[in-house]
C-alpha cells in the first residue's frame, strides 16, 4: 500500500520520444522497400522493352543479310544496309509507295537513342559498326542476349550468327548494343526523387507523429500530474476532465476520479472512526480514573465510597465491553460478501423466537405480531445477522418507548422480498435526526442513550448488515409519539 506513494525517482526516455522514432522508423521502412519494388519494377520494365526492341532489330537485319552466298564483308553489309527498301533511321515518307509489296520491308532504325549495330565476319573479324565505341565481343552459335559494361554502366548486347539464307553457310555475326543512356538518366532521377520525397514524408511523419503521438500521451501526462497532485496532498481535490465522449480516456478519467472519491472517502471514515472511538472511549476512560484517583486519596478507608467508586467503575467498564464488541460487530458487518453470501434463515420461526424471549425478558411490554406471511418463508441472510438486526431494533423500540408500552411487529411478503415493520409509540425523532440515526456513533439525546447503555452502534450495525445482503432499512418517525422501522429482505431462492 505504502509504496504506491513512494517517489520514482528513474530518469528514462519519454514514451512521446521513443514513439515518433518508432513511427518514423517504420514510415522510413515502408518507404525504403515501396521505393526498391518499385524501381526495381520500372528497371525491369525498360530493360524488358529495350531487349525486345534489340530482338526486333536484330530479326530484321538477319533478314537483310541472311540474303546472300557469302561470308559479310564491310562493302557488302554497307551496300545491304543501302538497299532500297531499307531506310536507316527514317519514317516512310507521305509519298513512299510500294510498288511490289512482296519485296516492302519497313524501315529500320539504327540512330535510336542508345543503339548500335556491329557486324562481324566469320573469323570474329569487325566488318561494319554505326559507332566505333568499344564493346566485348563473343561469336556465338545461337541468339544471345547478355548485361555487359557499357559508357554509362550497364549496357544490353544481342549477338546473333548470320546464316545464308541459300546455303546455311555462316556469313557472320550481328551484334546490337544498347547502352541503356536514357535508362541510367531515368533511374539516376528517378533515385534523387525518391531521396527528395524520402527526406520530405520523413520530415512531415515525424512532425504528424509527435502530435499524434502527443494527443494520446495528454491524458496519461494528465493523470501522472493528478496522481502526483494527490501524493501531494491526500485530501486534494484535482480530479480528470472526463470530457463528454464515452471513449477509453474518458472510461479512465471516470475509473480514476471514482476511486480517487473512494479512496478519500475511506481514508475520511477511517480517520472520522478513530477520532470518534477516541471520544467515546474518552468518557468511560476518565470515570474510571477519577474513582481510581479519588480512592487512592481518601476513599480506601471508607467502605462507602470504595462500594460507590468500584460499582460506578464496573459500570463504565461493561460499557467499554459493550463498546467494543459493538465496534466489532460493525466491522465484522462490513465483510458478508466473503462469508455468509449463500445463507438462508426461516424468517417466520426467528420472530416468534424473538417475540417470545422479549415477551419475557420485558413482561410489561405488550408485543403484537402480524405475520402474514407463509410458515416456510426463507430469508438470504445468515441466522445470527438477522437476529442481531431484530434484537438491536427491538432493544431500540423498548429502550426509547414511554408511556404507552406497546411494540407492533408485521411481516408480508412482496416482489420476492419479505417486509417487516417494527413500530413503537415512544419517544420518536424529529426530521432532521432521521436522515443521521443510521451513521455511526449518533444519538439524539446522548444523554440519554448513555444513561440507557446505548453506543450509537445498533443502527450502523443493522444497516451495514441489512445491505450487506442486498436489503434496505428505513425509518419513519414522529417526534414523542412514535417510531416505525422498516425493513426489506430478499426471499431465498433456494
Ligand atoms: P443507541 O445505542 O444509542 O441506541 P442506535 O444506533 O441503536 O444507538 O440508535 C441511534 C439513535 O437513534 C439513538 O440514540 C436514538 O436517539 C435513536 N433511536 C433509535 N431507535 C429509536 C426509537 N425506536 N425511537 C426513538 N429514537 C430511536
Amino acid at each position: 500500500m505504502r509504496n504506491i506513494f513512494k517517489r520514482d525517482e528513474r530518469k528514462g526516455s519519454t514514451v512521446q520520444g521513443r514513439w515518433t522514432l518508432l513511427t518514423m522508423l517504420v514510415i522510413f521502412l515502408t518507404f525504403t522497400i515501396f521505393s526498391y519494388i518499385l524501381l526495381n519494377t520500372f528497371q525491369q520494365v525498360v530493360l524488358d522493352n529495350e531487349a525486345a526492341e534489340m530482338e526486333d532489330l536484330s530479326e530484321e537485319l538477319l533478314t537483310r543479310f541472311s540474303n546472300r552466298y557469302y561470308p559479310l564483308t564491310e562493302d557488302a553489309t554497307e551496300s545491304m544496309l543501302e538497299e532500297p527498301e531499307i531506310e536507316i533511321g527514317a519514317v516512310p515518307s507521305p509519298g513512299y509507295r510500294i510498288d511490289r509489296e512482296e519485296e516492302y520491308k519497313p524501315p529500320v532504325s539504327l540512330t535510336k537513342g542508345g543503339i548500335i549495330v556491329k557486324v562481324y565476319s566469320p573469323d570474329e573479324e569487325l566488318v561494319y559498326e554505326t559507332d566505333s565505341e568499344e564493346f566485348d565481343f563473343m561469336a556465338t552459335e545461337e541468339k544471345k542476349i547478355a548485361q555487359i559494361a557499357g559508357p554509362f554502366g550497364k549496357a544490353l548486347s544481342l549477338t546473333e550468327p548470320i546464316y545464308s539464307s541459300y546455303n546455311d553457310n555462316l556469313l557472320g555475326y550481328v551484334q546490337v548494343l544498347q547502352t541503356l543512356e536514357g535508362y541510367h538518366e531515368m533511374t539516376d532521377d528517378l533515385i534523387s526523387y525518391i531521396i527528395i520525397i524520402g527526406i520530405a514524408a520523413l520530415i512531415f511523419s515525424s512532425i504528424v507523429g509527435w502530435l499524434l503521438i502527443s494527443t494520446f500521451t495528454k491524458p496519461i501526462t494528465k493523470l501522472t500530474a493528478a496522481m502526483e497532485s494527490i501524493r501531494e496532498n491526500l485530501e486534494s481535490d484535482v480530479r480528470l476532465d472526463e470530457g463528454t465522449k464515452n471513449n477509453e480516456f474518458s472510461k479512465l478519467a471516470r475509473t480514476y476520479n471514482e476511486m480517487v472519491d473512494l479512496m478519500q472517502s475511506n481514508i475520511r471514515n477511517q480517520s472520522e472512526f478513530v477520532e470518534d472511538v477516541s471520544h467515546e472511549l474518552r468518557t468511560p476512560v476518565a470515570v474510571v480514573e477519577g474513582h481510581l484517583q479519588m480512592l487512592n486519596r481518601w476513599g480506601k478507608e471508607d467502605p462507602q465510597i470504595l462500594e460507590e467508586s468500584i460499582e460506578a467503575s464496573l459500570q463504565e467498564t461493561k460499557r467499554m465491553k459493550t463498546l467494543v464488541q459493538e465496534m466489532l460487530d460493525l466491522s465484522r458487518a462490513q465483510e458478508i460478501d466473503v462469508y455468509f453470501k449463500n445463507e438462508t434463515t426461516n424468517i417466520t420461526d426467528l420472530i416468534r423466537q424473538l417475540v417470545t424471549n422479549f415477551r419475557m425478558l420485558y413482561p410489561d411490554f405488550t408485543f403484537n405480531v402480524d405475520d402474514d406471511i407463509p410458515d416456510d418463508t426463507y430469508v438470504s441472510m445468515y441466522r445470527n445477522h438477522l437476529e442481531q438486526v431484530f434484537v438491536n431494533i427491538l432493544d431500540n423500540a423498548v429502550k426509547y418507548s414511554t408511556d404507552r408500552k406497546e411494540i407492533h411487529i408485521s411481516l408480508g411478503v412482496h416482489n420476492h422480498r419479505v417486509d417487516i415493520a417494527v413500530q413503537d409509540f415512544g419517544a420518536g425523532m424529529s426530521e432532521e435526526d432521521l436522515d443521521k440515526v443510521f451513521n455511526r456513533f449518533y444519538r439524539v439525546d446522548k444523554a440519554r442513550s448513555r444513561e440507557k447503555g446505548g453506543t450509537g452502534l445498533g443502527l450502523p450495525i443493522v444497516k451495514e448488515l441489512v445491505e450487506g445482503y442486498g436489503g434496505r432499512v428505513s425509518v419513519d418517525s414522529i417526534l414523542d409519539h412514535g417510531s416505525v422501522f422498516r425493513i426489506h429482505i430478499p426471499i431465498s431462492t433456494e
